[in-house]
């Protein structure tokens, strides 16, 4: 499978070119041949007939002696590079240019018969076995009185012909070498454009079906060739970089349920072999309690993730009022706000907002980013919810005055189980798939979730959500 395309085009190119020389030295060489018979024919069958109506129509009606006939026929003969002859119908030479004939002896030609021709007006042979090579002999009959007193043959040697039919054929087979050098320019092209590039495809593309995705190649055109390999390189890139991904999930996955089971069997382990005395079990159960309470929470973002992943989500949207779902969701953080002495403000546009969305999915977006605020806000501090309404869409800043996101990790908080170093530090809870969440919802409901933070100022929050109204504008 791997060489035939270009022993195809080789074969191809081969049989082109058996083809156009057999074209070339058969059929060509005839109908030069035949083309330039009948074209010298034409010629001299002119000059005859003209010599049969003057010269030798004057001879006939003795308006002319032989003598003049014959000089003026030597000239023209000398022209014509030929032989004129006039000859008797019984086959007599009455005048030759080529010979000066004697009255006592008369040259007849045996077995003269000028219907041999047939319909034609010339033959090519030895003229009834005068001549010892072929030779081209144009007749035309010289009628004195309505009756045929004799004919004009003029005779052209084929040598002469077949010359001139040589050089034409020679100008053909140079004409044929270099048109078949010519397509030699083909078959290099195909060979740099077409066949070194494919070759190059159907090698990665083998690679690639070994599972070596990381395997890259290069075809410098700017063709349908190139856009192939550029597409394949990007495939096979994706492809790999899903992979990447995966491998990476997979060992955050572990690394995150691993670390909490861990602690978890150590306290337990001490407890049971008494370590731990039991008058400390109380503390050690709580340390383990919040451990569970982590793998569960890792556990239901792993749920929504997955389920966010699903192409084509199925949102269960419905006009709800927001400022509502804020004020419910902010309720919930009463407990952790008063511990850490964060207030929440809400500047809220309207008493009631209603906007278009999966009212559940909004909420835990909510719940997710007042959650970082809090975590991430120092104590005594203020975290303001401020809704904005712009168009048809409805923005919600949730603004916090605490750490703040280094420049160099902004683009880095989408990604899944991204934690700062803050985070992994003193956050054990956080599982950094929270914002990955967030931003899948968002992007879910085709909006858009941006920050704008500071480090050691405060980080803000904002994502835009479709006016209920405007929905049923817009369907
Ligand atoms: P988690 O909070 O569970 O660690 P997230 O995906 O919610 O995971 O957040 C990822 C990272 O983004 C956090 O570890 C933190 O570094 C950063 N981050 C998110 N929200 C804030 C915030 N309001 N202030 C400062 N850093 C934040």
């Amino acid at each position: 499978m791997k060489k035939t395309l270009y022993l195809k085009f080789i074969l191809a190119y081969f049989i082109f070119g058996v083809f156009s020389f057999i074209i070339v030295t058969t059929f060509v060489p005839s109908m030069t041949r035949e083309h330039l018979i009948w074209e010298k024919a034409e010629d001299l069958y002119v000059e005859a007939a003209r010599i049969s109506d003057t010269y030798a129509a004057g001879l006939y009606a003795s308006e002319t002696d032989l003598e003049t006939v014959k000089d003026q026929l030597d000239s023209l003969a000398v022209y014509l590079d030929s032989t004129i002859r006039i000859i008797n119908p019984s086959g007599r030479l009455v005048l030759d240019t080529g010979m000066t004939l004697n009255v006592e002896d008369e040259i007849v030609i045996e077995n003269f018969d000028p219907t041999a021709t047939g319909s034609a007006y010339y033959m090519v042979n030895d003229f009834f076995g005068n001549f010892d090579s072929k030779m081209l002999s144009v007749f035309s009959p010289i009628t004195y009185n309505y009756r045929v007193k004799g004919y004009v043959v003029i005779h052209c040697d084929m040598l002469r012909i077949e010359e001139s039919c040589n050089r034409m054929l020679n100008i053909s087979y140079i004409t044929l070498v270099i048109l078949l050098l010519l397509s030699l320019i083909i078959l290099i092209f195909f060979t740099e454009m077409v066949y070194i590039p494919l070759r190059k495809i159907t090698y990665a593309t083998e690679q690639y079906a070994a599972g070596n995705m990381h395997y890259e190649f290069q075809v410098e055109s700017d063709d349908e060739m190139g856009y192939l390999a550029v597409c394949l390189n990007f495939m096979a890139s994706q492809i790999a970089s899903a992979e990447d991904d995966q491998k990476k999930f997979i060992a955050n996955v572990s690394h995150d349920f691993r670390s909490p089971l861990t602690s978890i069997r150590g306290y337990l382990e001490a407890m049971i072999d008494g370590t731990i005395p039991p008058e400390m079990h109380d503390k050690y159960l709580g340390i383990v309690l919040n451990e569970t309470e982590r793998l569960t929470k890792l556990t239901n973002s792993l749920l929504s993730l997955n389920n966010l992943n699903t192409k084509g989500m199925l949102l269960k949207r419905t006009d709800f009022d927001l400022n509502s779902i804020i004020r419910s969701t902010a309720a919930s953080f009463e407990g952790t706000c008063r511990k850490k002495t964060i207030a929440i403000e809400m500047i809220l546009t309207g008493e009631a907002m209603y906007v278009n969305a999966d009212m559940e999915k909004i909420q835990q977006v909510l719940y997710n980013l007042l959650d970082n605020a809090i975590k991430f806000s120092h104590h005594d501090s203020v975290i303001k919810v401020e809704t904005s309404v712009k168009k048809n869409k409805l923005f919600v800043s949730v603004k916090d005055t605490g750490i703040g996101i280094p420049k160099d990790d902004l683009k880095l908080i989408w990604d899944r189980f991204y934690k700062s170093d803050y985070s992994r530090g003193k956050d054990k809870k956080g599982t950094g798939l929270g914002l990955s969440i967030v931003k899948e919802i968002i992007n879910c409901h085709g909006e858009h979730i941006n920050v704008i933070s500071t480090e050691g100022a405060g980080s803000e929050f904002i994502f835009s959500l479709l006016l209920a109204d405007s929905n049923d504008d817009e369907d």
